[in-house]
């Protein structure tokens, strides 16, 4: 963090000693560090965003428009008839607290609105001074209150505190879910101009260029291009893959984190790797070269509108079916929304691996496999030549992306896959209730891992790291692992914040270090550049200590 508090002055600060005053009575502190720049008017004019104007939260200039209000409980009373769910999830919570301390950002920043029940409790109490009887005729004291400017700003400030991760969910009687309800704020904010320019900027350059850092097709082009030479002049193999190739029987889909900026880029080299290996009919597209979708987590509408692109793409090149890459929100989206937007997929075929005639049951709706599930079955079935000990470098702990593990149950296929990949006693867990379905968020998803916010993003994460710094310190580990190119985008940032010995790493990536093609380059480095064991520095290292 460039500028901001250091570790040790962000722990002495941290406090969970309840606020005198109550929660109603406690305006959000807008400090520098804590929350997102609202969106410039250039990308919700492109997007066909309303009220599109110059706003700043320092100076208090919100723009709202003047039927504010009105646009607000309209768009409740709407929402209130379309998803039943926020309904249910406003009248069934019985205040257990279950959920209190099972949220990050509280975890990191003590603040009382940043325990889910509370979050919740700003949407809710607008919705029972409005929509119930009970909060109209006796208001307060029914938890309900007037919708005002000030509780507007509240909504702004922690609904962006809220990486829709669901980890209370797990923790609650009723499984309320507060993403669904965080979702559905942040549209109600959206409708009266209220976003925040790092989810509409990636937003508008996927819609604009075809990828949410802006890349365009000729620079997705370049960057495989560059990638495969890597390969090549690593391991002696061409790993160029076909681009918009008609006919395929496979489309394979990754973030674009993965083809951009390390560490996902050694990912995707992975990617490559393993398909050359496999020789399989597959292609990538410009076209459909962003599986993430930042447009879910600015509304339903415009996750779909993004979504499109990968349908319209595998129907335009006739492929049989799709792969994804390693990516979490992209599968929360392809695997929970796609077929409910779209409807049935007819022109696609059921999943089925040409390598090793496994059936994905489990994606005979969306046909979207992911390459964990992939990769996976086909060590299961003996298809790969693996040599772990070209990851003897690396002690690796893994971290369940919330979308993945929590959102589709892909809580095994990567732990095999890494047991596979690594030697025997490199792979440490974190303690069981950081991992799993109890995964910690890495604290900057959903839209919010801007750089104005680094205080949050740093207290939200600090739960997950202090999780890793744990197994760094106790075991040794150096490595942390995941499936997900948002985590890798947000994790580096945070460990190096946190635990700076530990560095990020894809799955994929470990795979393409370890498979032993027949007419390869002896390996002297992983796809890092770092000597494997045995080589360079580290065998001088080894000899040093023999002597
Ligand atoms: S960030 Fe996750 S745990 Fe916290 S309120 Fe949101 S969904 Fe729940
Ligand atoms: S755990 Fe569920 S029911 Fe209990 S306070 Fe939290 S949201 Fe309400």
């Amino acid at each position: 963090m460039a500028k901001g508090p250091t570790p040790t002055e962000l722990l002495t600060g941290l406090s969970y000693k309840p606020p005198e005053k109550g929660w109603m009575d406690v305006k959000p502190d807008f400090r520098p560090g804590t929350y997102c720049n609202p969106a410039a008017p250039k990308w919700m004019e492109w997007l066909s965003y309303p009220f599109p104007d110059k706003r700043s939260i320092p100076d208090n200039e919100w723009a709202l428009p003047e039927n504010w209000k009105e646009i607000v409980l309209e768009g409740m009373e709407d929402r209130l008839k379309r998803f039943r769910s926020l309904k249910v999830f406003f009248d069934i919570c019985v205040r257990c607290g279950a959920c209190a301390d099972k949220c990050h950002f509280f975890l990191g920043t003590g603040d009382p609105k940043n325990m889910p029940v509370l979050r919740a409790e700003l949407l809710r109490s607008v919705y029972r001074r409005y929509f119930k009887k009970i909060g109209r005729v006796l208001g307060e004291i029914a938890g309900a209150r007037d919708l005002t400017e000030d509780v507007i700003k509240e909504w702004f400030f922690y609904l962006y505190q809220c990486t829709i991760c669901r980890r209370c969910s797990l923790f609650c009687p009723y499984g309320i879910d507060m993403a669904e309800m965080t979702l559905l704020g942040r549209e109600l904010l959206a409708s009266i101009g209220l976003n925040i320019d790092w989810a509409l900027a990636s937003v508008g350059q996927c819609y604009d260029k075809g990828s949410h850092i802006g890349a365009t097709p000729q620079a997705f082009k370049d960057m495989v291009d560059f990638l495969a030479e890597e390969n090549e002049r690593i391991t002696g193999i061409n790993t160029m893959p076909p681009i918009n190739r008609k006919g395929a029987e496979i489309l394979f889909v990754m973030p674009s984190g993965d083809y951009f900026a390390d560490p996902g880029t050694f990912t995707m080299m992975g990617y490559m790797l393993l398909f050359k290996y496999l020789d399989l009919d597959y292609t990538l597209s410009t076209y459909a070269a962003e599986g993430g979708n930042f447009g879910w987590f600015v509304s339903h509408e415009m996750g779909k509108r993004l979504n499109a692109k990968i349908y319209h793409e595998a129907q335009r090149l006739g492929v049989k079916w799709i792969l994804g890459g390693e990516c979490g929100h992209m599968w929360r989206v392809c695997n929970q929304y796609m077929s409910t937007w779209w409807g049935p997929v007819d022109f696609l075929e059921k999943p089925v691996s040409p390598i090793t005639g496994t059936h994905f049951e489990n994606a005979s709706v969306h046909k979207m496999v992911h390459i964990s599930e992939f990769t996976a079955d086909l060590i299961h079935h003996g298809k790969l030549n693996l040599d772990p000990q070209r990851n003897a470098h690396i002690k690796m702990t893994f971290h369940d992306s919330c979308n993945t593990a929590r959102g589709m149950g892909i809580l095994e296929e990567p732990r095999y896959i890494i047991n596979n990949v690594l030697p025997e006693g490199n792979f440490i867990e974190m303690p069981p209730n950081t991992i799993r379905e109890k995964a910690f968020c890495c604290g900057s998803s959903s839209g919010i891992n801007a750089n104005e916010n680094m205080e949050l993003r740093m207290q939200g994460g600090f739960p997950r790291a202090n999780a890793v710094r744990f197994v760094h310190d106790k075991y040794g580990v150096n490595h942390l692992g995941c499936i997900c190119a948002l985590d890798r985008a947000t994790l580096p940032t945070l460990l190096q914040y946190w635990v700076p010995e530990v560095e990020v790493t894809g799955i994929t990536e470990l795979v393409g270090n370890a498979l032993i093609f027949p007419d390869e380059l002896e390996r002297t480095t992983d796809l890092r550049d770092r000597d494997l064991v045995g080589f360079g520095e580290l065998a001088e290292e080894a000899g040093e200590e023999e002597e």
